[in-house]
């Protein structure tokens, strides 16, 4: 096992019940990921009311790598990001079980600053979201609320966001003009850098390119790979030549049974293993295409 295990959970004087992505060193390709954790996922069930819509996942996410969630519509993949800010909190009548450990913090925990939170976890949606403001304004609008940038200046942090976001050279003659005059591609990594300006150590992403053209698609996948230099990236994607293009780990959800429509992490692994070698035949049948 290359993984390092929190001490927390390796003293427990038993296996940990956490799904690991192991078996690295036999796989051609693959990453060694010699890195903490940066999160520790722990018997995590979601509910929606009285609908159990995520059921007992267990999952380490090493930092500075790219993790893919896959598997068919409905079987809680949004959720399951969602969960990992806080985001679902929005939605009345939920509630978790488990642990969703950031840095061996729980942030499911009470008295927890969600806020804080969702400034550490940062998130981009499926469809580009500018707010209906110049560029400018749309980076310097976090920093602004969280009180970021008092010190070293607003100016820098929207110029250093953009830059990670490989979108200065782009708008950096147009700054104080709209966002929503961007192109798509544009749009969504001024989102991205939106995300950066407030110093996260976590990027969620759901389906970040499914609204774009192969071209803007591309230099979003590009993008991720400087990322994760920084960054821990999290992305659920239905695209799975995409999975397999940009994630050093794929994690692969279904629902348990048609009746209770539970969402479980089915396996979790090196993106090549799982792509080229799956240990599940479930696995092997969705990457495949044989359903899904
Ligand atoms: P996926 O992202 O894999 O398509 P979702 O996380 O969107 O799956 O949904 C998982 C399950 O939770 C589905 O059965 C969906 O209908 C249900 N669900 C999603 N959002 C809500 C909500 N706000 N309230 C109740 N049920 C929801």
């Amino acid at each position: 096992m290359t993984l390092k295990i929190r001490s927390s959970i390796a003293m427990e004087n038993k296996a940990p019940a956490v799904v690991l992505p192991m078996d690295t060193a036999s796989i051609p390709g693959t990453i060694q990921p010699v890195n903490e954790n940066k999160i520790e996922i722990q018997d995590f069930s979601f509910y929606y009311g009285n609908f159990k819509a995520l059921g007992n996942i267990n999952m380490l996410v090493p930092a500075n790598q790219i993790i893919a969630i896959i598997g068919p519509s409905g079987c809680g993949k949004s959720t399951f990001l969602r969960s990992i800010n806080r985001m679902n909190d929005l939605v009345p009548n939920i509630h978790t079980e488990g642990q969703v450990c950031l840095n061996g913090e729980d942030i499911l925990g009470q008295g927890v600053d969600v806020v804080d939170v969702r400034r550490r976890v940062g998130m981009v949606f499926q469809r580009p979201n500018p707010f209906p403001k110049s560029i400018y304004e749309n980076v310097a609008y976090g920093p602004r609320l969280y009180g970021i940038g008092k010190s070293h200046g607003l100016d820098e942090i929207v110029y250093n966001a953009l830059k990670q976001a490989a979108l200065w050279d782009e708008v950096k003659d147009k700054l104080h003009q709209s966002a929503m005059a961007l192109s798509g591609g544009q749009q969504q990594r001024l989102c991205i850098a939106r995300a950066l300006a407030v110093e996260p150590e976590v990027i969620l992403m759901d389906e970040p390119a499914s609204a774009l053209d192969p071209v803007a698609t591309l230099k979003i996948e590009e993008l991720m790979q400087t990322l994760k230099e920084t960054y821990t990236i999290i992305i659920v994607t239905h695209n799975m030549q995409q999975a397999a293009r940009v994630s050093d780990f794929t994690a692969f959800m279904m629902i348990d049974n048609p009746q209770t429509r539970t969402g479980v992490l089915v396996e979790y692994g090196p993106t090549a293993q799982i792509f080229t070698n799956p240990k599940n035949k479930q696995t092997e049948d969705y990457v495949t295409g044989r359903f899904g």
